[in-house]
């Protein structure tokens, strides 16, 4: 079936930000004398074809910094890459981030990056830009994918939502996540009632006694949700296991 993702594009979200979409999202950008890169992909034999992207739409200014929004290894492969060439890397294992992230101001534009609750993995950061209206955050928007490494409970449900609502109130424009075609603010906001929801139905479900199966064919995708990248797949079943899961061991 054909995926939007199957061809690489790399596409100009605001003067000087590009993002290259695919199944995994890279972004770069200008900061006038240097270029800054967030995330560096999975596979190494991508290395020609990134430089020849980078080379071909920020010209041949250097890129000063690789930010990673954390280290799991389809987001740094193309880390070395860039520091060989001068880089200095940044993410959360190699660089602590205090409460107020770090900022750099340069070419006009001003870049955030900022540490965030564990909601993907113990060190996961967010990179906003908010004067383009754009937010990068890598995995922890899954399109549907509960982004959590550690056991859902109600507790770590509650800290997603809770992220998921800050990140609705810088109000950006454009959402780049770690996979997948780019999103806009409304597909942060209809997950903060998605995943309520869908808690609530599992655990109805249930409480009426119906197994395993039953569940999956009770609790059916929202309509408005279908369009969703590889929501249909597997996402929305995997999301139903683990509620099913945690509610089994009186966790959710
Ligand atoms: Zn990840």
């Amino acid at each position: 079936m054909h995926d939007i993702t199957d061809i690489p594009l790399v596409i100009e979200v605001t003067p000087g930000l590009f993002v290259r979409r695919a199944e995994d999202v890279m972004t770069w950008v200008d900061m006038g004398p240097y270029g800054v890169v967030i995330d560096t992909l999975e596979k190494p034999e991508t290395e020609s074809e990134i430089l020849a992207d980078i080379a071909r739409t920020l010209g041949p200014k250097p890129i000063r910094y690789v930010l990673n929004t954390h280290t799991h290894y389809d987001h740094v492969a193309l880390n070395g890459v860039f520091e060989r060439r001068g880089a200095t890397i940044i993410n959360r294992k190699v660089h602590p981030l205090d409460e107020q992230g770090l900022t750099l101001c340069e070419g006009g534009r001003r870049l955030i990056m900022k540490p965030i609750p564990p909601c993907h993995t113990e060190l996961d950061a967010i990179v906003h830009f908010p004067d383009d209206g754009v937010l990068i955050m890598g995995d922890v928007f899954g399109w549907g994918l509960i982004p959590l490494t550690t056991p859902l409970t109600r507790e770590s449900a509650a800290m997603l939502l809770d992220f998921y609502r800050q990140m609705i109130a810088l109000d950006p424009r454009v959402v780049v996540p770690g996979h997948g075609p780019m999103l806009e603010r409304s597909h942060l906001e209809r997950y903060v009632q998605y995943l309520p929801w869908l808690i609530e139905e599992v655990k109805s479900a249930m409480a009426r006694g119906l197994d395993e199966e039953a569940i999956y064919a009770a609790v059916a995708p929202p309509a408005d949700m279908h369009d969703w990248w590889r929501f249909l797949k597997w996402k929305h079943a995997d999301s139903v296991k683990k509620v099913i899961h945690a509610a089994k061991r009186g966790r959710i």
